[in-house]
């Protein structure tokens, strides 16, 4: 069975009062048990220790991006190498806005997966078509481009999670079902089945136990409403 998953993305929000802040509303929720669901949130970098501090153990970190190989001469990355360095458990990997504003093509966003993969991080594989790419009848074709491009670098899939984020709006889980037999497909039965593929795209309280409810709808990856104590709320959505 897939455990219901439970992601975070702070994006590029957040002072260290606020973050405080967050964590504490976290560590005082009552939720289901870590058996139940897998709540992981992502911290801007510069956060990340201090949240991984203070954050309850149940509860765990991921960051919001690494660099596609060994550390060097590369101002302004972060490597994987670091982030295993530093106990950091999880990255997300390939965020439509990295792709859309810093041009992370296909190829590089799975060269980062195997990568970090490589170097024992788990990682949370963002995938997701345009507005325009979804008018124009290409959803399927896109991410299964995005899919094929991390298919194509890694083996094991025990330790990757598959956002579907469509850049446009809300879902409807038919996508990710649609993922599930490409991967069927194209990798196997058996990571067909284990392999959790969570959605991402305005999930907040008042969606979430909708939203839960879709077949093969595995978990979310939540931005805005990661912030704010409706967190929580998303979160019981696992039952
Ligand atoms: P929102 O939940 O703010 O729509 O963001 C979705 C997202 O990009 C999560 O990674």
């Amino acid at each position: 069975a897939r455990k219901f998953f439970v992601g975070g993305n702070w994006k590029c929000n957040g002072t260290t009062e606020e973050v405080k802040k967050i964590v504490s509303t976290l560590n005082e929720a009552e939720v289901p048990s870590h058996d139940v669901v897998e709540v992981v949130v992502s911290p801007p970098f510069v956060f990340l220790t201090l949240v991984k501090s203070l954050l309850r153990s149940d509860f765990h970190v991921a960051a919001q991006n690494c660099w596609v190989c060994k550390g060097g001469a590369f101002t302004g990355e972060v490597s994987a190498e670091m982030l295993v360095n530093l106990g950091i458990p999880w990255v997300i990997i390939g965020h439509s806005e990295r792709r859309a504003l810093l041009n992370e093509s296909n190829e590089f966003v799975g060269d980062k997966v195997a990568y970090a993969l490589s170097q024992g991080l788990k990682v949370i594989a963002c995938i997701g078509e345009t507005l325009e790419q979804r008018e124009s009848g290409s959803t399927m074709s896109v991410v299964a481009a995005q899919t094929k491009a991390i298919a194509d670098k890694i083996t094991n899939w025990d330790n990757v999670v598959l956002a579907y984020e469509p850049v446009w709006a809300i879902g409807t889980g038919k996508v990710h079902c649609e993922l599930r037999k490409w991967l069927s497909e194209n990798v196997g039965a058996d990571v067909a089945a284990s392999t959790r593929i969570i959605y991402g795209g305005s999930v907040n309280g008042a969606n979430c136990q909708e939203l839960a409810g879709q077949p093969d709808v595995d978990g979310f990856l939540v931005g805005g409403a990661s912030l704010k104590p409706e967190f929580v709320d998303i979160i019981k959505s696992a039952t």
